[in-house]
């Protein structure tokens, strides 16, 4: 019997919101909360003749601590999910440490605005130390650790596919596999075809902002950073087949480094085809990828702001989608003084989760998991006080609830590798 608030209405949220509508002997009552609240009024709308779930609706501008407070307050939730965007997640774990109650989201902090001074001061300066450009990293959420700690609540950060399930298939190999693990590679296929030249799959801000950043990957206790896109292999994925893959900064390396004892190397690639690079190129090379304000007659417009307003709804890719996701990690490591591979993914297919739930597969992998690190939460499985990813919790019960509530995993012994 919990009570959950749910902030955030968008692609992912909503196979969240319709995967907890499903597990209604656990979450007895959902509040869906978001800055437009049309969006959740009509949600609720679709899915409370179809569930026991209690479902309420809000109207909250996350960005403001106070209306996060107050709304926490009002509705007196066991859990918030953060389901918006990246630039959220300080204010409404501000919020939670306010009201004392556990917090989860799917992506790690970055702020709306890269051109803040104050931030910008403290990002070069890790630029510098950590050795990575990105705009996101874990150092602002880590801050934390403490707070939460001393208030007895949990933070469970990132709970999405990658980051998240990749994380548990880490922290699975590591408990169940290997003796040591060491090397990694996370790897990211979407093999769908929405038939659009060009739309991202999840929100295009955040989207063009990650694969356009600098690439890096973990090696020998430190940071490779390389050009965008500069590192590409082919890789032949189950059930999707050959693809063109590039190697790109991802934020569970980050704390994978530090939880996977003696790991020597992890990187991350996402298969990319050749008509979004083109787009992204040519896009970039006009400056619509720029996150900083130009004058345009008299008004401040953020040029990827207005690329997002002309881009296609993620949302709406659902119908046109077709095809399949296979996204997992491969590892060499020993077992028992021997040489060892080992792969573990899971493979989506766009048409079943738009039949089931109404969204493609890349929300879909995302709002299950988020549903299911909840489920951990809420049933206690996953309780500690402090601020966590998802390798540093038991991945057992984590993996049981995805393999029960659409993520089913596949596992190879004998995996192709990636040079
Ligand atoms: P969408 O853009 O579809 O949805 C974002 C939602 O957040 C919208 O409902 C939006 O409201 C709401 N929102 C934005 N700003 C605020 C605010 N200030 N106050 C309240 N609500 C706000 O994004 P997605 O669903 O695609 O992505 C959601 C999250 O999932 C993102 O953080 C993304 O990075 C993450 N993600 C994680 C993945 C993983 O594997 N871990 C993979 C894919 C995404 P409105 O409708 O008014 O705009």
């Amino acid at each position: 019997m919990s009570k959950v608030l749910v902030i955030g209405c968008g692609g992912v949220a909503s196979v969240a919101i319709h995967k907890c509508c499903q597990v209604s002997e656990v979450f007895t009552e959902l509040c869906i909360a978001s800055r437009t609240k049309s969006k959740c009024d009509k949600l609720a709308a679709q899915l409370a003749p179809k569930t026991a779930t209690k479902l309420t609706t809000a109207q909250v501008d996350a960005d403001d601590v106070q209306q996060v407070t107050s709304l926490i307050r009002a509705c007196k939730p066991d859990l918030v999910m953060n389901i918006a965007l990246p630039y959220q997640d300080l204010t409404i774990m501000d919020a939670c440490l306010a009201c004392g109650v556990d917090y989860m989201d799917t992506a790690n902090y970055e702020p709306e605005d890269t051109n803040d001074p104050a931030w910008r001061a403290v990002y070069e300066k890790r630029c510098k130390e950590a050795g990575f450009s990105a705009y996101f990293d874990y150092s602002w959420q880590w801050a934390y650790r403490e707070k939460f700690q001393a208030a007895g609540l949990t933070a469970l950060l990132g709970c999405g596919f990658d980051p998240g399930v990749t994380q548990a298939y880490c922290a699975h190999a590591l408990k169940h596999e290997f003796d040591t693990i060491d090397t990694i590679d996370i790897l990211d296929c979407n093999g769908g075809d929405h038939g659009y030249a060009f739309a991202t799959n999840f929100n295009p801000e955040v989207n063009l902002r990650e694969v356009s950043a600098p690439g890096s990957y973990w090696e020998d206790g430190h940071w490779v950073e390389v050009p965008p896109m500069s590192i590409k292999r082919e890789y032949d994925f189950d059930q999707v087949g050959q693809k063109d893959m590039y190697l790109l900064h991802h934020e569970e390396i980050e704390s994978l480094a530090l939880h996977i004892p003696k790991v020597r190397r992890i990187r991350f690639f996402m298969t990319f085809g050749q008509s979004y690079l083109d787009h992204m190129r040519c896009l970039e090379n006009v400056g619509m990828l720029s996150t900083s304000p130009v004058d345009f007659e008299g008004q401040q417009i953020v040029p990827i702001k207005f690329l997002k307003a002309l881009l296609p709804d993620p949302a709406s890719l659902g119908p046109r989608t077709r095809g399949k996701t296979n996204i997992g990690c491969i590892f060499t490591g020993k077992k028992a003084g021997q040489d060892k591979t080992y792969s573990i993914y899971n493979v989506c297919d766009h048409q079943e989760c738009y039949h089931e739930v109404g969204s493609q597969a890349v929300s879909y992998t995302t709002g299950v998991p988020a549903m299911c690190g909840a489920l951990m939460l809420l049933t206690g499985k996953w309780s500690k006080p402090g601020v966590y990813t998802v390798e540093e919790f038991d991945p057992d019960p984590f993996l049981a609830a995805l393999d029960q509530y659409g993520l089913p995993r596949s596992e190879c012994r004998t995996p192709a590798l990636v040079d």
